[in-house]
């Protein structure tokens, strides 16, 4: 008896566990080689010819084109990794597959999925703890925060600038949006603009958008800016004059042409009385209404995208206004500077100061594209592990030293669990010396002898990771150097990864749709 279509395809027991182990190995796999200060990059070509060059995990990931459903998870993993703490999207990425790599080694051994399941849960537990014992005691300072931001841009491409002063940048943006209610990372953007070396990347405390002034004659420069956001046409729509006069002589013409003429003007001065400095509009603007309110010194921008005018107003404090007649004074929004400035082929107009400055941009500059484009992954990593850091206020060493600290808390508590789950809680162990083992591989390393170093200098000193400073690589505090994780870093990788790797070994059954 058939209960599904012919055309499904089902893998069952043994079979089913071990191909999506298999792919779930492969995809974190496919990650090892970028993890830390000497991670390599990965160039993806996509099937347009379109090229990203990358070392950020949930990046490579999603260019990838997973299909595998498993597989999919462990993106899944990167992904919500990257979601919850903008960071440790690789190390997460890596657990979850040695998790795997570890389960299929206790199903080999006869070992239940469920008893695996168990184990795991329990070692994240113990895991979660000793990450608590490994938060540094000093405050969260800027110092913290910068070498946080410096720690998370490690091996990433930085265009030839230093991670020091990109950090600093970071910093101050992060610090620029500390509210009462906390952090507003929303406020923080990031545009990035190729023409110039990437040491030119620059604070912006406002917001940047990609719109040019709609006459030339108008300045560059507004001070004190009283800014209005329209929805509305400057201009008299086409087809609406044949629609109001049937024009069948000269005198009709004239007068078409004269009431044409006088709404136009009276667009330009309703707007050049209403007092406003500068004009948003998000659509067209007639040439004479241009022409017109250029002669008044009106900055005027037209057709601004819908998302640009929405964060115009939200950073000035400017309502929308859909009719000319319903424009008021309590409309408008604020700022101290609005300037326009062309880039070869882009006009970018910057609105600082004044309410505006409650955002702020990271204006990031790169000889081309794909120089700025890691640069804004870089620092979009760097700002959201600031943020978080400055959130929970708690870091962890890193360099592996908070892996080491976990596998070695978990394989101490393991001697007190009965039965085979004892043999996953172990495993779970040697799935985390993976993180230090793969930095210690992508420094030139080996990874065995590097693994027993850590531990003898964990068990003697405490805190010991491996550490890359300049050229070379020791085994020391990380605190010492600098290398520093936020603690809800560490935490979200553990949980993520443990929850992809126990769904995918308790799966059985794969029913696949044709
Ligand atoms: P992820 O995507 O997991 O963040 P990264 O490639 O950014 O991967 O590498 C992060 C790891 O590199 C962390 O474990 C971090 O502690 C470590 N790390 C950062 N800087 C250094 C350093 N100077 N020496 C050794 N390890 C470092
Ligand atoms: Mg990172």
């Amino acid at each position: 008896m058939f209960i599904m279509s012919e055309d499904s395809q089902r893998t069952q027991g043994r079979d089913a566990q071990s191909s999506n182990i298999m792919a779930g190995k492969a995809v974190a796999e496919a990650v090892r080689t970028t993890l830390g200060p000497r991670g390599m990059d990965k160039m993806l070509v996509d099937s347009g010819g379109e090229v990203v060059i990358t070392n950020d995990g949930a990046t490579i990931l999603n260019e990838m084109d997973i299909e595998h459903p498993a597989a999919q998870m462990i993106v899944e993993v990167a992904d919500s990794q990257e979601e919850e703490v903008g960071d440790g999207t690789t190390t997460a990425a890596v657990i979850a597959g040695n998790l795997l790599g570890e389960a299929e080694d206790l199903i080999e051994q006869d070992v239940h999925a469920t008893t695996i399941v168990e184990g795991y849960h329990e070692a994240a537990e113990i895991a979660l703890e000793a990450i608590e014992s490994q938060v540094g005691e000093a405050e969260v300072d800027d110092e913290i925060l910068k070498q946080v931001a410096e720690s998370s841009m490690t091996g990433k491409g930085t265009g030839g600038l230093t991670a020091e002063s990109l950090a600093e940048t970071v910093v101050e943006a992060i610090r620029h949006v500390e509210m009462d209610a906390g952090v507003q990372r929303d406020n923080v953007s990031i545009h990035t603009q190729i023409g110039a070396s990437s040491n030119a990347t620059e604070l912006v405390p406002g917001i940047v958008v990609d719109e040019e002034a709609a006459h030339d004659a108008m300045p560059a420069n507004v001070e004190d800016a009283s800014i209005a956001v329209l929805d509305v046409e400057l201009g008299v729509r086409t087809g609406e004059i044949d629609a109001e006069y049937a024009i069948d002589s000269i005198d009709q013409l004239n007068q078409a042409i004269d009431a044409e003429e006088s709404e136009v003007r009276g667009y330009a001065e309703t707007i050049a009385e209403s007092g406003a400095d500068v004009v948003f509009t998000t659509e067209d603007v007639d040439d004479r209404v241009s022409t017109f309110l250029a002669n008044e010194g009106v900055l005027v921008f037209e057709s601004v995208g819908d998302s640009d005018a929405r964060d115009i107003a939200s950073a000035t404090g400017a309502r929308r206004v859909g009719a000319l007649d319903d424009l008021e004074e309590d409309d408008f929004g604020a700022a101290d500077h609005i300037r326009t400035k062309n880039y070869g082929d882009d006009d970018l107009a910057f609105v600082e100061g004044g309410a505006a400055a409650e955002a702020v941009t990271v204006f990031v500059r790169g000889g081309t594209e794909h120089v700025v484009d890691e640069l804004e992954r870089a620092i979009e990593d760097a700002l959201d592990v600031v943020a978080t850091a400055l959130a929970s206020g708690e870091v962890v060493p890193g360099a592996g030293a908070t892996e080491i600290a976990i596998a070695d808390t978990i394989r101490s508590e393991a001697a007190g669990i009965e039965g085979r789950k004892q043999l996953a809680v172990n495993a779970f162990a040697d799935a985390i010396d993976v993180v230090p083992r793969t930095l210690a591989a992508n420094t030139g390393q080996d990874p065995i002898d590097s693994l027993v170093d850590l531990r003898a200098a964990h068990e003697s000193e405490g805190r010991a990771g491996l550490i890359t400073a300049g050229e070379e690589v020791t085994i020391d505090d990380p605190f010492e150097y600098g290398v520093v994780d936020p603690a809800d870093v560490k935490r979200e990788a553990i949980e993520s990864a443990t929850e992809a790797a126990t769904m995918i070994v308790r799966i059985d059954d794969v029913i696949a749709a044709e």
